[in-house]
């Protein structure tokens, strides 16, 4: 798939190259299809319920005129909406067992192709969207919310995880249903809200969407949308209260959220609450924002096991509970390392498999280079 010099190969390995490599996890590879790719065929192009109420002359006149009545007409006929049943779902569905970087999941729950504010990415894997119900629910909520009081063009989901967890393809981590990778709101260059591309974004909050790297006629210039991403974070901080562990991105996107922050006049807990779970992971996590929560206390008493750090607020929240926090251990079995290897692909594998690259990519990623391994003076990096 990366040996030939085509568009899909070429978006894959600029997926991989430009997306990071992966401490945690990171969105790398593209399939071929363009964003808005329609996803389903509508009712009314397949022409089915007229024909078939048309012809059944064994169905009651009621029965026959609900089957003409278009879907979107019907009432307790009509297939439940996934986005709606998540809402509604109960924690007590999943359980994540384990820890992120080495746990799995039980009865995984499925991101719905799109619900009010946000969407699966289409050109994600189908198998990669899998999470506990507080998982996708907090997503969905803040999602809903920036769509309520900024609506654009929605959020975009990445990976989450296998419906049972356990390893998965390209990530390190997302192994127990709590880790979800979030595209950043996007505009194009005349500033109007366009679908997440999910191409790593410089200092400046700027990026390219290069499409095919060997052709520089079909470059399209995004920007990072800093209102409606610092949005989606202080309005999941706040459905979720508590319950965010960590959200890894790039220490300069980082500082462009907390202008927006100050900009917004974002309440003072949740500018620091951000403060306190950002950090940029050893792979810059500059084309998307991983969110990894904390276990549930329901999912505490069936194995969920947290990472480091866990922070004062969280301890006092559980302790409130009469709960201690349950953390993973770090140490890593030489097996467990090697087949974390074999899912990854390093940046030399990718290049090599590449085509043809024009200048401005090249640019791009000689540039890009400077954040990879910039030094923060007082911020650590991630642990
Ligand atoms: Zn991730």
């Amino acid at each position: 798939m990366f040996g030939s010099a085509n568009t899909a190969s070429m978006r894959m390995w600029l997926g991989v190259t430009l997306a990071g490599f992966l401490f945690m996890s990171c969105s790398r590879g593209a399939a071929p299809h363009p964003i808005g790719a329609p996803e389903h065929a509508s009712p009314s192009a397949t022409g089915l319920l007229p024909k078939a109420s048309a012809q059944d002359t064994a169905l009651s006149s009621k029965a026959a005129i609900a089957a003409a009545m278009p879907q979107e007409g019907a009432h307790g006929g009509e297939p439940p909406d996934p986005a709606h049943e998540l809402l509604g779902m109960l924690g007590s569905l999943t359980t994540s067992i384990g820890a992120p970087a080495g746990g799995h999941l039980k009865g995984g729950v499925r991101l719905p192709d799109s619900g009010p504010g946000y969407r699966h990415n289409p050109k994600r894997p189908d198998i990669a969207r899998y999470g506990t119900v507080e998982t996708l629910q907090a997503i969905a909520k803040a999602a809903d919310v920036v769509e309520h009081f900024m609506p654009g063009s929605g959020l975009t989901v990445n990976d989450v995880g296998l419906q049972d967890g356990g390893p998965i393809a390209q990530h390190g981590s997302h192994q127990a249903g709590r880790d979800a990778d979030i595209l950043f709101y996007v505009l194009d260059a005349s500033g109007k809200p366009i679908p997440a591309v999910g191409v790593p974004l410089d200092p400046k909050g700027r990026g390219i969407d290069f499409k095919d790297l060997a052709i520089p006629s079909d470059d399209q210039p995004v920007k990072l949308d800093a209102p409606r991403t610092w949005r989606f974070v202080q309005a999941l901080l706040e459905v979720a209260p508590d319950q965010v562990q960590r959200i890894f991105l790039v220490e300069h996107l980082r500082t462009i959220l907390l202008a927006e922050a100050d900009r917004q006049r974002a309440p003072k807990p949740i500018r620091q609450r951000f403060e306190d779970v950002t950090c940029q992971p050893s792979t810059p996590h500059d084309d998307h924002l991983h969110v990894r929560f904390f276990c549930t206390p329901e999912d505490m008493g069936g194995g969920c096991e947290d990472s480091v750090p866990v922070y004062p607020w969280r301890v006092e929240a559980l302790k409130a509970i009469n709960l201690e926090p349950i953390i993973a251990s770090a140490k890593r079995t030489r097996e467990e390392s090697a087949d974390r290897a074999a899912r990854t692909t390093t940046p030399a594998e990718a290049k090599k498999k590449a085509g043809p690259m024009h200048a401005k990519v090249k640019q791009f990623l000689a540039e890009r280079e400077a954040w990879l391994k910039q030094p923060h003076p007082g911020r650590p990096y991630c642990k």
